[in-house]
């Protein structure tokens, strides 16, 4: 659990490079130059952990991009107290970066080794999530419903309807869809009825999976 000033110097060329590829959120760029990424990581990996890359982590899963991660959160237009669901906690890097901003994150995984294993992580990194729950994204938390904004982090062959039905009028929806290759898709609630939508360039997750419960 050591973060040194070697892990700062690449941490800040991390942030750097994204920058260059046109992540402009401050609040994003600042969270991801103080998130010890490598922590996240099998440490195996701890010396490739600050380049702009996906890697695996357990149960068959990867930690997204940091370009992802950054690109999707700045979709979302993070703002302080915002209830933000999260699909797909994984190894929690996602989760951090949201929690870094001030977000009230819930946040849902399907792999029952990865949520135990993030579930242990965070707290040691001083990041508390609201919730994190063990169960299938595809029907979101409706009990903590409604939400500002909705992320997924794995590519979903469809938009699930009750992560629509969770988001509050004005929320934003972003969600990777696709099978084998995914555009990035944001949805703003305009109404009851009426979301607006926009697409982004292609963009490759692991699949959202069906509950096996
Ligand atoms: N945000 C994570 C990304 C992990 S990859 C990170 O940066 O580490 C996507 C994650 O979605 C995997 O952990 C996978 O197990 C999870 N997942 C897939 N289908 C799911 C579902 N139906 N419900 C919840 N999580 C799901």
């Amino acid at each position: 659990m050591k973060d040194t000033n070697k892990h700062q110097g690449l941490r800040n060329q991390l942030v750097k490079q994204l920058e260059d590829k046109g992540i402009t959120d401050k609040n994003v760029l600042a969270a991801i130059g103080k998130i010890p990424r490598h922590l996240f990581l099998d440490s195996s990996f701890e010396n490739f952990a600050y380049q702009d890359k996906a890697f695996p982590i357990e149960a068959g899963q990867t930690i997204s991009q940091p370009y992802t991660v950054a690109f999707q959160t700045q979709l979302l237009e993070v703002e302080k107290d915002h209830k933000i669901l999260e699909i797909g906690t994984g190894s929690g890097y996602q989760t951090a970066v949201l929690c870094l901003m001030g977000a009230k994150v819930y946040s849902v995984e399907r792999q029952n080794k990865l949520f135990k294993v993030t579930s242990n992580l965070l707290p040691k990194l001083h990041i508390r999530p609201k919730f994190l729950s063990f169960g299938d994204g595809y029907k979101g938390l409706p009990d903590y419903a409604p939400f500002d904004s909705i992320i997924v982090t794995a590519g979903a062959p469809f938009i699930p309807q009750p992560l629509m039905a969770q988001l509050k009028v004005g929320g934003r929806l972003v969600i990777p869809v696709g099978e084998k290759e995914q555009i990035m898709t944001l949805l703003i609630r305009k109404n009851e009825t009426q979301f607006e939508k926009h697409e982004f360039g292609d963009f490759r997750f692991v699949p959202l999976l069906e509950n096996k419960n």
